[in-house]
């Protein structure tokens, strides 16, 4: 039988849950263990993909199609667990289900409660997640913050599970702030004795606390937290900030956290030091030869978390080219006023991402443009892609009023355009081509030459595709057509014969990359940005 670890968060949000959730998934399947992480957020909406960047960040999609929360995307990145719509647990989707078995009577006649009913529909959920990989530990996050109203159904159905599977089957672990306060020389402890004193009212005892703090928290501190909050002294530990979110398993190994949970879930573990990863991830992002700037040209930019999996990727493909990464982040809408030379003249690559709507979309076709005339490595993703043909057949196929059909529904050259089934459909949530499909990749292309594979499967979200009327015409100027998909002859990947390395996608490559195992188009992308010289003139 699967042990389980909840993760909950109290003080404040932003702590680092997710990250820390996925270095204990990390450092326990290092040793031998399978693990799976399950995500449990709180609000109402079904899943984030109805939800603005800016609200929620990034939307993380799985194989399986699911429009998920980002912290999926640190499990992925961290783990090798294999993630479903089943890893995330929203309330909307659990009122969702409740309503519906409603509607259908099968309560037969009882009053519907959140106590039953939205706690068992909740403790289904985990074991939904938990029976789907049969592992021997899963790792359960609850979104939010103790104290919330809306976590409340989640913390009473943990609270609840525990007793159901058995005291020993179940820790609870509680991530907290200890803030130090400048004027005052001194750490503080009150804020993580309160959230603790909030889990406890409503029946939650923390086994072990994970203090987020600047430095690593004197012993006497420890102590203190130990007893008021009533938990074992090697119980409290420290989240010590980290340069890098790849060094947190370190840290938390060197902390005991690894022995400690062993113990307490009484788990094969032993405490072999993540060398492989310490030396493969952590190492390299400390000792780059050199530095490389990289442009990523969105509208959610001012947002960390929006281009979360982007940003990784990259630093992905930093780590396996050696070189430390810069990211310069601009806005598209300042290109669109300002021009590019401004923002992209010192720049080594430029990236254009996924997105929605009109906003700013001229400023990322300068900024394709630019890469384009001036030979400056080029990944265009989604709308990137989109982008980048659009660019194309206005500047070299003289289309010069084409454009995608999500933005101008008028144009003589539609060149992104709705296929037959997007166009009837109304529903905005989960409706779009959505997770993992097939891509048939030509050899002797970009391509290919990254993923050295003939057949591959990448993840979509969009409902907008290249329409194939204008394949041949583009194909005569020079834009290669290298990667197809093969049931329904969709164009997945793109590129230039002209261009030192001119490559868009309209899957999301960046979903499936991973610290030690960079994907293959980002990799390529920071090893031709290398190689193209920097002095070249710019147009
Ligand atoms: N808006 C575009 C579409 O729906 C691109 C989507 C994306 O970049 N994820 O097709």
């Amino acid at each position: 039988m699967s042990k389980y670890i909840f993760v909950t968060g109290g003080v404040v949000s932003s702590l680092g849950k997710g990250i820390a959730a996925a270095s204990i998934g990390k450092m326990l399947e290092s040793s031998g263990l399978t693990v799976t992480i399950i995500k449990c957020d709180p609000y109402i909406n079904v899943d984030p993909g109805t939800m603005n960047p800016f609200q929620h960040g990034e939307v993380y999609v799985t194989d399986d199609g699911a429009e998920t929360d980002l912290d999926l995307g640190h499990y992925e990145r961290f783990t090798n667990a294999k993630f479903t719509k089943n890893n995330n647990i929203t309330t909307g989707k659990v009122y969702h289900s409740v309503i519906t078995r409603e509607r259908r009577g099968d309560y037969l006649g009882k009053t519907v409660q959140v106590i039953p009913h939205i706690t068992d529909e909740i403790k289904n959920g985990i074991h939904r997640g938990a029976e789907q990989s049969k592992v021997d530990v899963v790792i359960v996050e609850i979104g939010g913050t103790v104290g919330d109203i809306e976590s409340l159904p989640f913390l009473e159905a943990i609270r609840q599970f525990r007793i159901d599977v058995g005291r020993d089957y179940a820790i609870n672990v509680h991530v907290t702030l200890v803030p130090y306060i400048k004027s005052a020389g001194e750490i503080k402890t009150k804020p993580t004795q309160h959230s603790v004193g909030r889990l406890r009212e409503i029946g939650i005892m923390p086994d072990i606390i994970l203090c987020r703090a600047e430095k690593k928290l004197p012993k006497d501190a420890c102590e203190k937290i130990a007893l008021f909050c009533n938990v074992d002294k090697d119980a409290v530990i420290t989240a010590v900030d980290a340069k890098s979110i790849y060094e947190v398993p370190l840290n938390f190994q060197k902390e005991g956290l690894g022995k400690l949970i062993s113990r307490l879930l009484k788990l094969r573990y032993n405490d072999t030091p993540l060398l492989d990863w310490k030396r493969r991830v952590v190492n390299k992002q400390k000792k780059p030869k050199k530095e490389i700037k990289i442009a990523v040209v969105g509208k959610y930019i001012t947002l960390q978390d929006a281009y979360k999996s982007i940003y990784e990727a990259l630093a992905h493909g930093a780590i396996a080219n050696d070189v430390k990464l810069s990211i310069a982040k601009v806005d598209s809408e300042d290109i669109e006023k300002f021009g590019p030379l401004k923002y992209l003249k010192d720049v080594k690559g430029i990236l254009i991402p996924g997105g929605f709507g009109s906003r700013g979309i001229e400023g990322k076709i300068k900024a394709a443009r630019y890469a384009r005339v001036n030979n400056i490595p080029f990944l265009g993703i989604c709308l990137g892609m989109q982008t980048a043909v659009i660019e194309f057949a206005r500047g070299v196929c003289k289309m010069d009023d084409a454009n995608s059909s999500e933005f101008n529904k008028m144009t003589e050259f539609p060149v992104i355009n709705l296929i037959e089934e997007q166009k009837n459909i109304k529903d905005k949530g989960a409706t779009m081509r959505l997770g993992a499909y097939k891509c048939k990749i030509q050899q002797k292309t970009k391509a290919y030459n990254a993923y050295k594979n003939e057949v591959i499967s990448e993840r979509h979200r969009h409902r907008y595709e290249f329409n194939n009327t204008f394949m041949e015409e583009l194909k005569k100027k020079g834009m290669i057509f290298s990667g197809i998909n093969p049931e329904r002859e969709l164009v997945e990947i793109v590129e230039l014969k002209k261009h030192p390395w001119y490559v868009a996608c309209q899957f999301h490559p960046e979903f499936k990359s991973k610290p030690d195992k960079a994907h293959p188009l980002f990799a390529d992308f920071i090893s031709a940005a290398l190689k193209v010289s920097s002095g070249k003139k710019k147009k």
